[in-house]
């Protein structure tokens, strides 16, 4: 049914520490991601925000400290699970040699024409959609390199809009948009959260005016 095994309460990083390499990117980070909030994530180009977002989403292990969701560790949560649990976009967006609707199909297989359209609406593509020669049949590949970074981003976000996952993460995910398309975008996540909850990474201030809470991380902690 795409319905998650577990239901979602809410994320929290204790004392959490992570090193690519040598170098300690997170030190000591503790925060809490409430159930139904938009929690936003600000710092300098470096402070690890990113890094944070990756290991909620499990591509890298958590070594130290404790990194949860629903009050499970992520390392105990299997990833199909977890797939389910969680969206994630991030500035780039891959998109498959396939038509615009079966691209925004890999959210949700068995999504009807009108779901899609009401994703695309949210992430405010749809109008954008309609003037293709094909419309939503349109085969990405026909429109090559005419994609433009924003019109990109706004297929992601559409994406999460699809994807029934009670946790969005997203990464500078209106970094490519003018300010009217993302100031419909943040009202459509705003209505969303009132059952999801968003963590919100961005340099953007006119983006965080949305949180609910606003989390400053300098150097790897909270400052
Ligand atoms: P920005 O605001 O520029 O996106 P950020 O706060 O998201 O920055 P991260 O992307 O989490 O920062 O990166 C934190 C540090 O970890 C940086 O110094 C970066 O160079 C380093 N880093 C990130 N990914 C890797 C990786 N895969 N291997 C090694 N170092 C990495
Ligand atoms: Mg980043």
């Amino acid at each position: 049914t795409g319905r998650p095994q577990i239901d979602f309460t809410g994320a929290k990083a204790e004392n959490l520490s992570f090193s690519y390499g040598e170098e300690e990117i997170l030190s000591g980070l503790s925060l809490d991601i409430p159930q139904g909030k938009i929690t936003g994530i600000v710092g300098r180009s470096g402070s690890g925000k990113s890094t944070f977002l990756k290991l909620l989403m499990r591509f890298w292990e958590v070594r130290q400290g404790t990194c949860t969701l629903s009050g499970t560790s992520i390392s105990d949560i299997n990833t199909v699970n977890l797939r389910e649990l969680e969206s994630y976009v991030t500035q780039e967006t891959h998109l498959f040699h396939d038509t615009i609707a079966n691209n925004l199909r890999i959210a949700k297989q068995d999504a009807t024409l009108e779901e899609i359209q009401e994703a695309c609406r949210k992430a405010s593509i749809h109008d954008w959609i309609l003037t293709l020669p094909q419309g939503y049949d349109t085969p990405v590949g026909e429109l090559g390199d005419t994609l433009s970074g924003g019109e990109r981003q706004r297929l992601g976000l559409a994406r999460a809009f699809l994807h029934s996952a009670p946790l969005i993460l997203l990464d500078e995910p209106t970094s490519n948009l003018d300010s009217l398309n993302e100031a419909i975008i943040l009202h459509a996540l705003q209505k969303e959260t009132q059952d999801r909850t968003v963590v919100l990474v961005s340099h953007r201030a006119s983006t965080m005016r949305i949180a609910d809470q606003v989390i400053p991380v300098e150097n790897g902690r909270r400052s």
